[in-house]
Formats: structure tokens, sequence, C-alpha cells
């Protein structure tokens, strides 16, 4: 079964897309047009994200588990170790496995209820991501991907702390990374030089996410911690009333950073979609990353 590390080791930058689980059945129809839209475009892999409760939880394994067994894309699964005794971690891993899941992006997680509130570990269970990555691999042969912060993580004493985790998440035995939200293509060619100044050479993806609402835009700002850069507010800004025109200019911003991490040799880019497909085939078509039938 192919890995998220052998799509992304391509000739040729390679684009992924991520989901979240289905709130309800209206969600999960929209859910499944996007997926099969996106199918025809060959995204590398596709991967859906872990809630913070049980119900979200097992939509999370069904879907990913669906995803591996009803269409031709590379499936990745999230975990977290939020609320999880290792017991029951464990079990999730074997769900996973038993539905034909090889790739696990492995993560802490955020305390429940408030996101930045102070992380409190389940009594029986993991502190921090790099031990769920070993436990990952001390289960099965998986493929297993973190979480990067270009500009650090909230919690992360400094960046050179922030750098240290990252590196304990690879030498736990993670494969490659996948980058937070983050506006300019600087700020995560920074991370990557960061983990390549400390001699390591695994594969980072950046996380990209077209800006085309204002609500967009905001959530970026929420997800990567950093404020809109004034060059992009000076693009954006004056376009707040008008939708089309802000849906145009926030898809040429974000198609000018790619090609520019393009040009800089990066292996892939990572679309949070909001399970929609649209705005991530804009942006791929005009970077040229489809295949030509599609
Ligand atoms: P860690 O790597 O464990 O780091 C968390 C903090 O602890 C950091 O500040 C780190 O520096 C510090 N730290 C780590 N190890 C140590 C140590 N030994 N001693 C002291 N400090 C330490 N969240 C979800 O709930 N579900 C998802 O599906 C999900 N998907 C995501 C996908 C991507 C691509 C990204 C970038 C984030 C995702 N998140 C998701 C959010 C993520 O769970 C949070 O950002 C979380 O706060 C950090 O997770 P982590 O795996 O990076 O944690």
């Amino acid at each position: 079964m192919t890995t998220v590390l052998q799509r992304i080791r391509s000739d040729r930058p390679v684009f992924s897309v991520e989901f979240m689980p289905p709130r309800d059945q209206a969600d999960e129809r929209r859910l499944w047009n996007a997926i099969r839209e996106l199918e025809g475009y060959d995204p590398a892999f596709v991967s859906v994200t872990y809630g913070a409760g049980g119900s979200s939880r097992d939509r999370t394994i069904r879907t990913t588990g669906r995803v591996a067994r009803e269409t031709t894309l590379v499936s990745m699964a999230h975990l977290t170790a939020v609320g999880h005794s290792v017991a029951e971690l464990r079990n999730v891993i074997g769900w996973y496995a038993a539905l034909g899941i090889r790739n696990i992006l492995a993560l802490r997680g955020d305390p429940p209820g408030d996101p930045n509130g102070p992380w409190v570990a389940h009594p029986d269970g993991l502190n921090y991501a790099d031990e769920l990555v070993a436990l990952v691999r001390e289960l099965g042969d998986f493929c297993v991907g973190v979480a990067a912060f270009p500009y650090g993580h909230p919690q992360s004493a400094d960046i050179d702390a922030d750098t240290a985790n990252l590196l304990r998440k690879f030498r736990a035995g993670a494969d490659f990374a996948i980058a937070q939200l983050f506006f300019e293509p600087e700020d995560f060619l920074r991370l990557r030089d960061r983990v390549a100044a400390k001699g390591c050479e695994s594969l980072l993806l950046p996380g990209v996410m077209p800006l085309t609402t204002p609500k967009i835009l905001a959530k970026t700002v929420e997800l990567s911690g950093a404020p809109v850069p004034a060059r992009i507010a000076a693009r954006l800004d004056p376009l707040v009333g008008d939708a089309a025109a802000f849906r145009a200019e926030g898809i040429d911003l974000v198609t000018e950073v790619c090609e520019r991490l393009i040009a800089e040799g990066v292996p892939g880019l990572h679309f949070y979609t909001f399970n929609r497909a649209k705005a991530t085939r804009e942006v791929v078509g005009r970077l040229g990353l489809v295949p030509s039938r599609a």
C-alpha cells in the first residue's frame, strides 16, 4: 500500500488535501462531493482531522477508512493524544490498521474547551507528540507525519525550543512534517532553514489555505498565531465589501505564495480545504499541479 512519503518523494511537486470529519448528513454529502471532485486531480494524499470528542472521532475513523476503501486516493488519518489513555490510543491505531490505513499524522492536540489553555495529559496517556510517534511506530509499519510551526508553537518557550521539539519528533520516528498556516513564503522557508541547519533532511510540507473570504483570513490569523502582514492587508482590506473581488485577490495572493514555494523546491503543498474543493482546484490548476486529463 502506498505511503505519504512515497507520494511526496516525487520528481515533481505534488499537492495534498485536508478534510474535517463531517458533522451531519448534509456535511457528509458536501465532503464526499469535494473528495470526488478532487480525486481526478490526483492529490498525493488526503488527510482527515481528529476531533476532540467521541462521535467526531468515530467519524474521522469512518471517513478515513472510506477514503482508503472506496477511492483511488492515499488516505492519512490524524490522531491526537487528547483525553486518551495509552490503551485507547493503541485501540484507535489498531482500528486504523484494520481499515487499511498506513499513514498517521501524530499530534498532541489542544486542550478541549480552550485551545490556548494549559495542557493536561490523560493520567494514563501521553504528554507530547513525540511519544505518540514512538507508539504508532511500535505498533505497526506506519508512515508517520507530525506538525511543524513556522512562527513556533504558542506554548514553546522560544523558536529554538520549538525547533528542538520538531527534531525530537523526527528522532522518535516521524517521516515528514506538515506546517501550520503562515502568510509569507519566507516564514515557511525560515522554518525549513532552521531544521536543515541542525543537519536534518526530513521533508516539510507547507500548509496552505486559499484566502477566499475575510472569515478565512481571520481563521488564518487564529491558526498561524501571526497578524496579517501589511503587504497582504493592503491588497485585501480595501476589498472587504466586495466578496467576488476579495476572493479573486485572495486566490491570486495564495497562488503567488505557492509559486514561490515551488520555486524554492518544496516537495508538495498541503491544502486546508474546510471540506470544499473549488478554491483548491483553482489554485492547483493555476500552478499546473494537476494531470492534463483532469
Ligand atoms: P507537540 O509536538 O507535543 O508540542 C506541543 C507543545 O509542547 C510545544 O509547545 C512543544 O514545544 C512542547 N513540547 C513538546 N515536547 C516537549 C517536552 N518533552 N518538554 C517540554 N515541552 C515540550 N489538532 C487536533 O486536535 N486535531 C487534528 O487533526 C489536528 N491536525 C493538525 C494538523 C496540522 C498540519 C497542524 C499543524 C496542527 C494540527 N492540529 C490538530 C493542532 C495541534 O494538535 C496543536 O497545534 C497542538 O497544540 C500541538 O500539537 P503537536 O503535535 O505539535 O504537539
